[in-house]
């Protein structure tokens, strides 16, 4: 079945007693128990709500796993999972991971010894001469924020197989609808659904899906302990949100393609990252993996003057953090989702002053590119 298809029945659970064809919101942290010796599905919401379970299963159907679990930000969900890992464990991280994983890692999770190497996951030599005898699992996010590096899922399965170790996937930039890490062999896909999944800048969420019973029942036994789970009136926005993923997908990618495309054009810009260009040199291994190249893009307009010109004079994405959503919105990130790395750390990591992000919303292309046509023409 289509996706899109998919995702409208697995979000209309009807209300067996009214017909309602939206799924309730129940919210109840207690259930009553009709039998004092046997109780029923539902106890108390930490461990299981009627409406956070359509959530989850909706979320894990769509990424083609049996088990899915909803949490109240995506790095809740992040760490939560990683909570699943113990002293003495090791992690090989992706470089470019999600400045808030990066800081769970660096100064949570280390304090719990559980320890990291930072690897670039598209040298895979660097990936195998990283592992140690205490290494559990790598932990990959592809494309990466904000330069769109693309990491090849396959090999970087294929190595951890052949050394027995888990992989963990963060597919917040693709989303379900574009690319489906379980079907390339990863074990934990992990989502911050405050960005595609829910499509509206009107939540926060996270989510972590597996087809891994064994491992359904750590990431389970986690998140009644530790409690991090999505409300039930923000799971029903989720479910709301969720029904036009694929349509939403499906515009903003088609419009970041154009845009890229244009931006190439433009001598005002001198780079442009989107591995959906085939002058990209992730194109390859993008299309390997994923249905195309995604809603988000970066660009340099060559200085951070530049980019503050560009930034004031466009009209219609929003200049904020943040992606996913329906409208567009262009960041900074050497002064937003990137601030606490030194200059050095983001030169490092491809990000020049003059970089800007771009998520690509459902507004008409044509119209975004006028835009940015009228606020490049700014920059002198
Ligand atoms: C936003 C984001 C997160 C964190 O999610 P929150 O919902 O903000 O907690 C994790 N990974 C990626 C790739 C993100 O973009």
């Amino acid at each position: 079945m289509n996706d899109q298809t998919k995702i409208i029945k697995l979000t209309t659970v009807k209300d067996k007693e009214s017909g309602a064809i939206n799924t309730p919101i129940q919210l109840s942290s207690t259930f009553q128990q009709d039998d004092f010796d046997h109780f029923g599905e539902f106890d108390y919401s930490r461990s299981g709500n009627p409406t956070r379970k359509v959530g989850e299963n909706a979320v894990a159907q769509l990424e083609n796993g049996q088990y899915g679990f909803l949490y109240s930000t995506g790095m809740a969900a992040i760490s939560s999972v990683l909570e699943t890992f113990s002293q003495g464990d090791h992690l090989i991280v992706s470089k470019f991971v999600y400045g808030g994983t990066f800081r769970v890692f660096t100064e949570v999770l280390n304090r719990f010894g559980i320890e990291h190497t930072f690897v670039d996951l598209r040298d895979l030599d660097q990936v195998t001469a990283a592992i140690q005898p205490n290494t559990k699992a790598i932990y990959i996010e592809t494309p990466s924020n904000p330069v769109l590096a693309v990491t090849d899922i396959r090999a970087i399965v294929e190595i951890a197989k052949a050394h027995d170790l888990l992989t963990i996937a963060d597919n917040t930039f693709m989303s379900p609808y574009l690319q489906k890490p379980l079907d390339l062999g990863v074990d934990i896909v992990v989502h911050s659904a405050t960005k595609f999944l829910s499509g509206h800048s009107d939540i926060l969420a996270g989510a972590a899906i597996t087809n891994d019973p064994a491992l359904a029942d750590k990431i389970y036994f986690i998140q009644n302990a530790v409690g991090a789970t999505l409300g039930v009136s923000d799971t029903w926005l989720l479910l709301r949100g969720i029904k036009t993923l694929g349509v939403r997908m499906a515009q903003s990618s088609s419009s970041a393609l154009t845009i890229a495309s244009w931006l190439e054009q433009q001598p005002a810009v001198t780079r442009v990252c989107y591995p959906g260009l085939k002058s990209s040199p992730d194109y390859e291994i993008q299309l390997s993996q994923a249905k195309n190249g995604g809603a988000v893009l970066s660009f340099d307009v060559g200085s951070e003057n530049n980019a503050r010109i560009l930034a004031e004079a466009v009209q219609i994405p929003e200049f904020s953090v943040s992606l996913g959503g329906v409208e567009s919105i262009l960041s900074y990130p050497p002064k937003m989702s990137h601030a606490e790395l030194s200059p050095a750390e983001q030169a490092d990591c491809g990000i020049t002053p003059g970089l800007l992000r771009f998520s690509v919303g459902i507004e008409d292309p044509a119209d975004l590119i006028a835009d940015l046509e009228q606020a490049l023409a700014q920059i002198k």
